[in-house]
């Protein structure tokens, strides 16, 4: 059977992380979870002082080279062959990830690192862009979306489970600026691509929506 590009985008909280693994498993696929390079790229601006310079964010772009590596719970994304999967995962670099996705500069530079990692088959790409701009020829699109209130619900549970002191409110809130930023940017904003099947996962459980999906797959 041929091995396949599938896309699966959708804002913050839908699920896109937690389906994808899953999928990849049942498939045997890779999955690459885009917006982890996004992030990785707000941490490298953040650590070298680069976030308001477009040219320094220019040549600081030519430096870093971006891996995903197989861990033992799942890739695991190195940077300049650092390990950088928990540090792109606190609050301030995700705000600045969805604020840096905007510019042309990054979503350049990002671009053919996503269509090198996908361009074999066999994958799974999760992020705002990959059935639109990323791979629009993908074999099967899926948007992942569902109640604001729940997806806020899911990050904050996540975040307590790791530990991160956050109300509910304040994770509601962030992940309204996000959508904001994420949605009415000019470039590649987060929307279903024409030909994407659309999944609202706020009253199905993953497994409902896993096998919905393998079903179009
Ligand atoms: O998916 P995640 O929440 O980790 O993404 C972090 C940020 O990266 C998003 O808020 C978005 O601004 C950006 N992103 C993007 N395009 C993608 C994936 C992520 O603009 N394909």
């Amino acid at each position: 059977m041929k091995r396949k590009i599938i896309t699966i985008d959708g804002p913050a909280g839908a699920g896109k992380t937690t389906i994808s693994r899953l999928l990849a498993g049942r498939l045997g696929y890779m999955y690459v979870d885009t917006g982890a390079l996004y992030r990785a790229v707000a941490l490298a601006a953040a650590s070298s002082n680069c976030v308001e310079g477009g040219d320094l964010l220019a040549d600081l772009l030519k430096e870093i080279t971006l891996e995903f590596r197989n861990g033992q719970s799942g890739p695991r994304l190195f940077m300049n062959g650092e390990d950088v999967s928990e540090r792109i995962r606190t609050q301030e670099i995700t705000m600045l990830a969805s604020r840096l996705s905007a510019r042309p500069v990054v979503r350049r530079y990002l671009l053919g690192i996503q269509r090198d990692m996908g361009k074999d088959g066999g994958v799974i790409l999760e992020g705002r862009d990959m059935g639109t701009v990323v791979f629009p020829h993908a074999d099967v699109k899926f948007y992942l979306n569902a109640a604001p209130e729940t997806r806020a619900f899911r990050r904050y549970k996540e975040l307590s489970e790791e530990g991160v002191k956050i109300t509910l409110e304040e994770v509601a809130a962030d992940m309204k600026k996000r959508d904001e930023n994420d949605s009415t940017r000019s470039l590649s904003p987060l929307k279903p691509a024409e030909d994407a099947i659309l999944i609202d996962s706020s009253e199905i459980d993953i497994e409902n929506v896993i096998e919905r999906m393998m079903q179009y797959i």
